[in-house]
């Protein structure tokens, strides 16, 4: 895998996958896999379909003449699926957000990855684009007519389940009413999180440090630090880092991340609830990881066209970052 900076961007074709600087991948192996890497819209951007500008926008239009899954410039909910290796050899798999894209991204990924069933769900946020994809999780789960199974851990906050709760009042009822019909819906077992790093939570033997970030002054959202062996941080929402929690995933504090994986959503300017590119930028080399991949992508960024200015700012900055892409699973360590 020859790719600059040990990422293999380059080509994609069946989803792409990496081992960079990790393990060499194999049954034995933890990996991550990005179902997701647009942001809410997804890209293509319909609008830019229907209603084209003169000049069409060329990111969207590729999807008219490419399969999406040749296609790096298609992006679904940012989503990321943890295929955790334990000890004992059994893979178990952790998901994070489950948006609006989410049926589409099982289609796609979990049979290119063959991955049979999701055991577990940890939420950033309440947004459309993390959690409208909830109901659909019954088909990662064992089927039973009379939702007869073990439900799935839903770790998330009390903030984001006041909102599900709203959004899904179904999938928390536990007794039907005197002459209610059975219907299956997804079996969730809601677990409380809390918005701070001294919080540590463990599903399926692995453990995860909150990290709440601004996103939109007036907002929380969670990213996520997990790995013994390989430290990684996910966090696909922010528009503004604490002191505190960019501390904890800083070479200059709390330890050198392994991998970053970071928010942005378009290329100029700044936005009041994401961070764009610049600030992107700015916080990678501040954190200074061993290697970042972007997600929350707009139709703004061109896979190709802006892989190549990264691997020039990598080369110049000492930080291998690229723009991850929908179906790319990186082999590490956890
Ligand atoms: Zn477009
Ligand atoms: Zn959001």
């Amino acid at each position: 895998m020859g790719s600059p900076n040990g990422f293999e961007n380059g080509s994609v074709s069946g989803g792409g996958e990496c081992s960079a600087a990790f393990t060499g991948g194999g049954s034995g192996s933890s990996s991550l896999i990005f179902l997701g890497t647009g942001c809410s819209s997804a890209v293509p951007n319909a609008r830019c379909l229907i209603q084209p500008s003169d000049p069409p926008c060329t990111v969207c239009a590729q999807s008219l003449s490419l399969p999406p899954e040749r296609n790096p410039n298609y992006r679904c909910n940012t989503s990321l699926l943890i295929e955790f290796c334990q000890d004992d050899g059994v893979h178990s798999y952790i998901l994070i957000d489950v948006g609006k894209t989410f049926r589409e991204q099982v289609l796609r990924w979990f049979t290119h990855h063959k991955i049979p069933q999701v055991d577990s769900i940890i939420l950033t946020h309440e947004h459309a684009d993390a959690v409208l994809g909830l109901d659909d999780i019954r088909v990662v789960q064992p089927f039973s007519v009379t939702n007869d199974i073990d439900p799935t851990p839903v770790y998330l906050t009390q903030y984001a389940m006041d909102s599900i709760a709203l959004k899904f009042p179904y999938l928390l009822k536990k007794k039907l009413k005197e002459g209610e019909e059975l219907r299956r819906v997804a079996q969730l077992d809601w677990k409380i999180i809390e918005s701070d790093p001294g919080k540590t939570f463990t599903t399926l033997g692995l453990e995860f440090v909150p990290l709440p970030v601004i996103h939109g002054e007036d907002y929380i959202s969670l990213g996520f630090l997990f790995g013994r062996k390989s430290r990684v941080a996910y966090i696909s929402d922010v528009s503004r880092f604490p002191a505190s929690t960019e501390k904890l995933i800083s070479k200059s504090g709390a330890g050198q991340l392994d991998l970053l994986i970071l928010d942005t959503l378009y290329k100029d300017n700044s936005h009041n609830t994401h961070f764009c590119f610049p600030q992107t930028l700015d916080a990678v080399k501040r954190i200074c990881p061993k290697q970042a991949l972007l997600i929350g992508m707009t139709h703004e960024f061109d896979h190709h066209r802006d892989n190549m200015f990264l691997a020039e700012w990598s080369k110049r900055e000492g930080i291998p970052v690229q723009l991850a892409h929908d179906g790319l699973r990186m082999f590490v360590d956890l």
